[in-house]
């Protein structure tokens, strides 16, 4: 089966398609058959495309919005330019995976998009304003492309952590503020905790029950999941993507009493300075400088430059210390494991997190740390008692998988 796997944001459209079904499933023999990214939606959009693992194709075309970009995406893929001999016609799609950010409190798993899927999608606009109105045009351009007749899946951000007690899930704050407007921690990348857990106890060769865990995906977007029994018990985001970890612009938790402050000493509306959390702040705010990782890990070596230093050092701060808590509300765990681009590529970010854990039993070894950059291992040595291990994340291989499972009717365990 080729699943079409898409992630649709406010100006850009991430693809791929994925091959696979039951058996490819279990035999972990799922074939990527392209993959790439279309950014600028609305003007002169620059797309990117990789046919398998071949070199990456970078080009410009005028795309008005997500229906004329999907449509676009398909028409290149049956053409000759894409060199795809899989998909020769749209009905070489034989099913379309969403990922869609927000479930709220209605999607625990996975679900085949029907009309009534579709309406507690946008039920849940009010949690996720600024994401769910992407998925849900994505969702109807798929739909008017390929007809009701090819499936469609939504794989949620949330639904991963419906596991986390209310104890975790409660924000401390009048009771019927949760009853009236469903204000709590949601958490998200529940797909990509989920898949690293999958991977870590396949690894390890564990049951689910067998499985805990920390999981840390540092990306551009930053969270930390605690993972006991196979299930997530408790997660850094909240209500919005932006509690939790110090990311790349998003600043993780502050005291609330600061955004009525910066309102009111910069001259600035809530919403602006919600804005300015969401994309003015984290490595970004703290530095000055950029909100890329790898740039900062430069021009620190190069220039020892104080905010640059201060930035990294916050960052793997933060880390450090959700692992330390989660570590102590799920009464210990056998592994950290680390995911995202700066999980899976930097050596030095993750033994700067690791450093200070020494006391909880772990020490990395450095020349593996050093050696696992974008592959799957561990990284602690063999005398650590709690271990820690590199990941490399697939959410859209998940999403594929879902999509799938939801169409055969399968349970969909991992
Ligand atoms: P997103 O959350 O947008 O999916 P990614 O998971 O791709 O983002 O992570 C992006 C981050 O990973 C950036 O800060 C980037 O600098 C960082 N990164 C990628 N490769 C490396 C590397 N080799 N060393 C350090 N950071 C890296």
């Amino acid at each position: 089966m080729n699943v079409l796997v898409l992630n649709s944001g406010s100006s850009s459209l991430k693809f791929q398609v994925i091959a696979t079904d039951l058996d490819r499933i279990k035999q972990h023999r799922d074939a990527r058959l392209c993959r790439g990214e279309v950014e600028r939606i609305g003007g002169e959009a620059i797309v990117t495309f990789q046919k398998g693992n071949e070199v990456r194709q970078k080009f410009t075309a005028p795309l008005r919005d997500i229906s004329a970009t999907l449509d676009y995406l398909v028409r290149y893929m049956v053409s000759d330019r894409s060199g795809m001999t899989e998909i020769q016609s749209p009905a070489d799609v034989h099913a379309v995976g969403h990922r869609v950010v927000h479930g709220g409190e209605l999607f625990t798993e996975s679900a085949t998009i029907t009309d009534k899927v579709l309406q507690g999608i946008e039920d849940c606009i009010d949690l996720a304003p600024l994401h769910n109105p992407n998925n849900i045009k994505c969702i109807l351009a798929a739909r008017e492309l390929f007809g009701k007749a090819i499936p469609q899946v939504a794989v949620f951000d949330t639904a991963f952590h419906h596991s986390i007690p209310e104890q975790a899930y409660l924000y401390a704050l009048p009771y019927h503020l949760y009853r009236r407007h469903r204000i709590r921690r949601y958490g998200f990348h529940g797909t990509s905790h989920r898949y690293v857990a999958y991977r870590y106890r396949t690894l390890r060769e564990l049951t689910r029950e067998q499985t805990h865990i920390v999981t840390l995906h540092l990306g551009n977007g930053c969270s930390a999941a605690a993972i006991r029994a196979g299930y997530s018990v408790d997660t850094s985001m909240g209500m919005t993507p932006l509690e939790g970890l110090a990311m790349g612009t998003r600043s993780g938790d502050i005291d609330p009493a600061i955004v009525n402050l910066i309102a009111t000493k910069e001259g600035l509306s809530t919403p602006e300075v919600e804005t300015l959390l969401n994309t003015q702040s984290g490595l970004l705010g703290i530095s000055g400088l950029t909100n890329d990782m790898r740039v900062l890990q430069a021009e620190l070596k190069e220039h020892d430059d104080r905010r640059v230093r201060l930035a990294i050092e916050v960052f793997c701060y933060r880390a450090r210390k959700y692992i330390g808590a989660f570590l102590a509300c799920m009464g210990g765990a056998d592994a950290i494991v680390f995911t995202g681009g700066i999980g899976e590529n930097s050596p030095e970010i993750r033994a700067r997190i690791c450093d200070a854990l020494q006391w909880a039993g772990l020490t990395v070894d450095n020349e593996k740390n050093q050696q696992m950059v974008g592959m799957e291992g561990k990284i602690s040595t063999e005398g650590s008692s709690l271990l820690a291990y590199v990941i490399p994340t697939d959410e859209e291989l998940l999403i594929a998988r879902d999509t799938v499972r939801c169409i055969l009717g399968e349970p969909h365990p991992s």
